[in-house]
């Protein structure tokens, strides 16, 4: 049992433990807290677009107006005081240990269903990097779950985060052929050399394929490797330190970011830059163009 911080009632697994039944259990859980109005979800309509060759998806969620976005310079955002809905979690909403240091969470706003949260039992900053043990947490999932996912960091206000404790999501891979393109990660190839020049993307990316037999380590150094990427990018334009991930068994992409968009009236994650955009009203599919993904994050 945790003796301070965290939930005590739930009990710390090891990374090996994860309930077998999980992913069922995430669903169910979710349909009754749904189904409670605790949690605030609506099916979204979609439809996918294309400029300057780039594709992406709209996912129209209005209800995602009720989502509270922490501002940039709160004090939660530091010291993780306040008003943080992580610190002492709704025990309704936590579904397991994950390892001795994070929680899986489900999301109080969700576009899928589910979105689940993997956050840190003790506050850390959401704008520090992810570090070895919340790589091993969201790996221990991604190969946990029967059906493939995906997971996103936003890290740091720019990056789209509208919390300010140290948190991961993860929900279902997208179905590609329902959307009509691929995520664009996929078409990296090189497990030792960084992509960053995906045919039509028009910001800045960086991407390297996960070998089949990776292990803790080689997840680290992939995700260093595309850190530092991301810090020389930053550095060329004079910006930083904002960033995307967004992590599946097969690769992993990290993304610059100068903007988060909410100036703009169009926000963006991580889902966004890879071309999962969820829009609260139609009036923002206007702001949606290739340029807008370079003023999010740098132009190629
Ligand atoms: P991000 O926007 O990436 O910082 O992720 C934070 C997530 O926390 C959002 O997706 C929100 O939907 C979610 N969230 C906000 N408040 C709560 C809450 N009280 N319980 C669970 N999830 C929440």
């Amino acid at each position: 049992m945790e003796s301070n911080g965290g939930p005590p009632e739930v009990r710390t697994t090891t990374l090996a433990t994860l309930p077998s039944d999980l992913e069922e259990q995430t669903l169910s859980i979710f349909d009754t807290l749904v189904s409670k109005g605790e949690i605030i979800y609506e099916p979204s309509t979609t439809d996918t677009v294309e400029d300057q060759g780039f594709k992406f998806e709209f996912c129209l969620a209005p209800h995602l107006r009720r989502k509270p976005i922490t501002p940039s310079d709160a004090p939660e955002r530091k010291t993780g005081q306040g008003s943080n809905p992580f610190l002492n979690p709704d025990p309704n909403f936590v579904l397991s240990a994950v390892g001795p240091s994070h929680l899986l969470l489900l999301n109080k706003y969700c576009v899928y269903r589910p979105c689940l949260l993997l956050i840190t039992r003790h506050f850390a900053p959401q704008s520090d990097s992810l570090d070895r043990s919340d790589l091993k947490a969201a790996w221990a999932l991604l190969t946990h779950f029967k059906h493939k996912h995906m997971m996103i960091f936003n890290c740091g206000y720019e990056a789209g985060s509208s919390q300010g404790h140290k948190h991961m999501q993860l929900w279902r891979y997208p179905d590609e052929s329902a959307m009509g393109f691929e995520l664009f990660p996929s078409k990296a190839t090189s497990t030792s050399e960084i992509t960053g020049d995906i045919a039509n993307v028009p910001h800045q990316h960086f991407v390297l394929r996960l070998p089949a037999d990776v292990n803790e380590a080689k997840l680290v150094e992939a995700y260093s490797e595309l850190h530092q990427a991301v810090q020389e990018c930053h550095a060329m334009h004079g910006g930083g330190p904002a960033y995307n991930v967004v992590l599946v068994k097969e690769w992993m992409c990290l993304i610059p970011r100068r903007h988060c968009g909410l100036d703009k009236g169009a926000g963006a994650n991580a889902a966004a830059m890879v071309g999962l955009v969820w829009l609260i009203s139609n009036a923002e599919k206007q702001i949606w163009s290739a340029e807008y993904f370079k003023y999010l994050g740098y132009s190629r």
